[in-house]
């Protein structure tokens, strides 16, 4: 159903859009399919706001409808972008939003310019089998994690808006069916490259680069040898994303290249989770028969596509072949001492270090060793440790407890206890540091899972926007919240979690 005149302007969308200006073989255009009966679930106000768009009309009727792709707003040009990639290692010539649209691009109240995309926004060229919609279940699960990511101060897409479509769809059973709006700096992909550089479509290949520098790396417009310059930042921007998500104990689950965002933003959200007991090997997609995404493997994962994406920018570097592979090979060779770098910053931060000193990283891993063999819980872990020389006597008391579990755990604690005093004389600055970097809440599975139950199987939604409001604020401890800072007791874990189809 097609809306009156007054709604193509509600809700304040003013599209500025790029992406559409590239060549027609970036996309096809074509509108959302219309759903039956939308109602939004959940505005997000706070990014609403700096969209520039008004969040009481996006939760309205007016707002379902354009959220849920019944009405196209005015600048809007909706398109489904091509890509290509490899899925589990395996190469895939052509793949593409299969049931997502871009509606258009916003420059937000802070000058930086923004995908708008509904993802189960009916099908495309590029869905292959699929229906083109998404089941309730995996959109809550997006804007759930993607939300806490973003509070946890990790790059990742957004979500502006949960959408119920009124229709259902058909999985291993009929499930209501809904749409996120997914806000994203970009939703170019290592995939996207592929798609043209697969080709040998070079003229492509060089639009879609320089339109990237362009957009996202403008620094780099002018600079001699400006796409190894933009491999250098990819580079960097992956490296550094993965050491955040080891660092939370975040799993993404399906790192293939058509997932993993030039930008270097965490994107698609499908059967990711968060670990409870720390296991280097956990795996929890249920599609991930040989754990090629385990926790573990992610920053080598990571790695591969980077990769990738190198081998993609070869026929756009000057100089012959040869050297052409040499200097691509060399910037991808840094990846491993750049995520090294970012995630041992980040673990000294975890346990309160400043300085630098030769044995800081044998320091953590004896730590993840103990907590690998004690089966301890990775968050619960470092906020204990975060509370163990406070000044709150139930949480010193209660951190006592928790490290006096075993010999290797409390040698382990006197000694991280005598480096922490080294690097704090007279000061309690590491408070600070630890408190601000590790979480007391993040989405837990089985969390997530509640709060998906009670809105698929009895339309409530009060669990969902608990956990919402929860892990907006995840390092500030809060009583009346205690239960979600807690692991899963063994009935309730979660082991498996199944792909956002
Ligand atoms: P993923 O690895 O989950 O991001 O999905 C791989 C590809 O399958 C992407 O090109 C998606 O657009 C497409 N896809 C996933 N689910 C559906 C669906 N229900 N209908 C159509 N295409 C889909
Ligand atoms: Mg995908």
């Amino acid at each position: 159903m097609r809306e009156n005149i007054d709604e193509l302007y509600a809700g304040g969308f003013t599209f500025d859009n790029t992406f559409s200006r590239l060549p027609e073989r970036f996309y096809t255009r074509l509108a959302p399919t219309p759903v039956s009966s939308p109602k939004v679930i959940k505005v997000n106000e706070e990014l609403a706001e700096i969209l520039g768009l008004d969040p009481e009309a996006l939760g309205g009727r007016v707002g379902a409808n354009i959220l849920s792709g019944n009405c196209v707003p005015e600048g809007s040009e909706p398109l489904a972008m091509v890509y290509a990639g490899h899925q589990f290692g395996g190469w895939v010539p052509q793949l593409g939003d299969g049931r997502a649209i871009l509606l258009g691009e916003i420059v937000g109240r802070d000058d930086v310019r923004r995908d708008i995309q509904l993802k189960g926004a009916g099908p495309t060229p590029y869905s292959r089998s699929g229906d083109g919609r998404a089941a309730l279940g995996p959109v809550l699960r997006e804007y759930i994690l993607s939300e806490a990511m973003w509070r946890l101060g990790i790059a990742t897409t957004r979500s502006l808006a949960a959408v119920d479509t009124g229709d259902t769809v058909l999985r291993e059973e009929e499930l209501p069916g809904a749409i996120v709006v997914r806000v994203a700096e970009s939703h170019i992909r290592v995939g996207t490259f592929q798609f043209f550089s697969s080709r040998s479509d070079i003229v492509g290949l060089k639009a879609l680069a320089d339109y990237v520098i362009e957009r996202h790396f403008p620094s780099i417009d002018n600079v001699d040898g400006k796409y190894e310059a933009l491999l250098e930042e990819v580079v960097k921007r992956q490296a550094s994303l993965i050491a955040h998500w080891q660092l939370i104990g975040f799993i993404h689950g399906v790192m293939n290249t058509d997932n993993t965002s030039v930008v270097g933003e965490t994107i698609d959200y499908g059967p990711c989770a968060f670990m409870d007991s720390y296991d280097p090997k956990k795996v929890f997609s249920s599609i991930d028969q040989f754990g090629r995404y385990a926790y573990s493997n992610q920053p080598g994962i990571g790695y591969w596509n980077i990769g990738c994406f190198g081998q993609t920018l070869l026929p756009l570097i000057e100089g012959g072949k040869k050297s052409a592979l040499d200097r691509v090979q060399k910037i991808v060779a840094k990846y491993p001492e750049l995520f090294g770098e970012a995630y041992l910053v980040g673990f000294k931060k975890k346990l309160g270090l400043r300085k630098q000193l030769d044995g800081d990283e044998m320091l953590g891993q004896d730590l993840l060793q103990e907590m690998a063999e004690e089966g301890l819980d990775y968050t619960v872990t470092f906020r204990h440790l975060t509370s163990y020389h406070g000044s709150n006597a139930a949480r010193v008391a209660a951190a006592q407890h928790f490290f006096g579990v075993s010999k290797g755990l409390k040698d382990w604690i006197a000694r991280w206890s005598r480096r922490l005093q080294e690097d704090w004389v007279g000061s309690h600055g590491w408070e600070t540091v630890m408190g601000s970097e590790n979480p007391v809440y993040i989405p837990r599975n089985h969390l997530v899972e509640e709060a998906i139950k009670y809105a698929v199987s009895e339309n409530d939604y009060t669990y969902f926007h608990k956990l919402v409001g929860v892990l907006e604020n995840p390092y500030e401890e809060v009583m009346s919240s205690a239960k979600y800072g807690l692991p899963p007791e063994p009935h309730e874990e979660v082991k498996a979690t199944f792909c956002g189809t």
